[in-house]
């Protein structure tokens, strides 16, 4: 392990000097002196363009449609983003098949005029199949003439970004004064990372931002523009916790991934496993009180 030595710039702070932490196949990560920040050193062609998912069968395998449109899927982020945005503009960056805005349109049809981004391919064009408003232009050249949106929501984006500060800087100024910014990603300081270190599968050549409590917050309060209204940890996966502990470490093939989405949904539908449920419901909600949970969120109010 060695220290000072120059990387790709941070993605919180911007210096460039960190030192190494985990290798896992072509994933490099390190870790910022400055802000502590963790994050790939290098990043891979096709990467930031966000090519790279259109050659991935898992984003739209039959199984990962099935529960990315079941309505227990984005049951967390729907709770979280009903508790302090009852109605508007709503941007779901990142929407891939558009799962989360088909629940909310669905739940509250009234309520809010949504509309789904990301980069173009069959994933965007299953969500507009299933009707919903998207644009295929890329997020960091939407037109910010004025703001526009009541919310703006990234879930489980800003750890795939090269430069994720430009969309949130972009994002400040889409949305309207008082508008809230809804960011989820990955956990580095979660229980399974604290067992299994870079065994767990979600330490992956696809993520490039690792962030802790204390990093989310210096990434989205650096810029100034916004207000930090809540802050937690949220998610547990127990199954995934389990399979990697006695795995090899290796790469997690998509297939399995969108079965194992399919099954943990399934299972939590199931009323004979009622007890089991809430036993795991409270381990949950233990661990997001202890900032363990497998992601964090923030919510962003933005500042007048
Ligand atoms: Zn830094």
């Amino acid at each position: 392990m060695s220290n000072g030595i120059d990387f790709r710039p941070c993605p919180v702070c911007e210096q460039s000097h960190g030192r190494r932490l985990w290798e896992k196949g072509a994933l490099r990560l390190v870790q910022c002196l400055d802000c502590a920040m963790v994050y790939a050193d290098a990043v891979p062609a096709g990467l930031a363009s966000g090519r790279y998912y259109e050659r991935r069968s898992y984003y739209l395998s039959p199984d990962k449609l099935d529960s990315d449109y079941t309505p227990i899927r984005f049951e967390r982020e729907l709770r979280l983003f009903r508790a302090w945005c009852r109605e508007g503009t709503v941007l779901d960056v990142g929407c891939s098949t558009g799962g989360f805005l088909h629940q909310l349109r669905s739940r509250f049809p009234q309520a809010y005029e949504v509309l789904g981004a990301d980069v173009p391919g069959p994933a965007l064009d299953y969500a507009e199949s299933r009707g919903l408003p998207v644009s295929r232009q890329g997020f960091p050249d939407f037109d910010s003439s004025e703001p526009r949106f009541d919310a703006i929501t990234f879930w489980a984006v800003m750890e795939h970004l090269e430069r994720p500060k430009r969309f949130l800087e972009k994002a400040a100024r889409l949305l309207k004064p008082g508008g809230h910014c809804f960011i989820l990603v990955p956990n580095l300081r979660s229980l399974a990372v604290r067992l299994l270190g870079p065994k767990y599968r979600y330490i992956m050549a696809e993520h490039l931002n690792y962030f802790t409590p204390s990093t989310l917050r210096a990434f989205t309060t650096r810029l100034g523009d916004f207000e930090i209204v809540e802050l937690g940890s949220s998610h547990f996966n127990p199954v995934v916790l389990w399979q990697d502990f006695w795995s090899a470490g290796t790469e997690v093939p998509d297939e399995e991934r969108g079965r194992l989405l399919k099954r943990t949904t399934a299972w939590k539908q199931r009323p004979a496993l009622k007890p089991l449920q809430l036993l795991y419901e409270g381990v949950e909600r233990l661990l997001g009180f202890m900032a363990l949970a497998d992601n964090l969120f923030v919510v962003l109010r933005r500042k007048s």
